[in-house]
């Protein structure tokens, strides 16, 4: 079974060389993760452990500047970062996203989309 959570940050950042995206701006930033495992007592995670794994990823980039963290800070990176994050937890994750804003995002994704099938 699949057990997702997100969570959210606000931090600025800006994209080395980038036509428009090259000048310090700011976003707020949804995260979404899924890990996927056996149902133990009832659950596959705690809701709230997950969230505070989460939450002790991202907190240190709230309200900062994403290029102190990170060489090119595209959302692609950020979300590669989080998802190795919570690998090295030891978290079964299946799929990670990153929201820019409502209408971008970026997604790692271990399993098939089953609304293509
Ligand atoms: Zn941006």
């Amino acid at each position: 079974m699949i057990v997702g959570v997100s969570e959210t940050f606000s931090a600025a950042h800006l994209i080395p060389g980038h036509w428009k995206c090259g000048k310090v701006h700011g976003h707020n930033f949804k995260v979404e993760v899924e890990v996927e495992g056996d149902v133990k007592d009832g659950m596959v995670i705690d809701f709230y452990e997950l969230k505070r794994i989460l939450k002790e990823i991202i907190d240190k980039y709230d309200h900062d500047l994403l290029n102190k963290h990170f060489e090119n800070p595209t959302s692609e990176n950020i979300c590669l970062e989080i998802f190795n994050q919570l690998k090295e937890r030891g978290l079964n994750v299946v799929r990670v996203r990153v929201s820019e804003s409502p209408d971008k995002w970026v997604e790692i994704r271990l399993y098939p989309d089953s609304s293509n099938i």
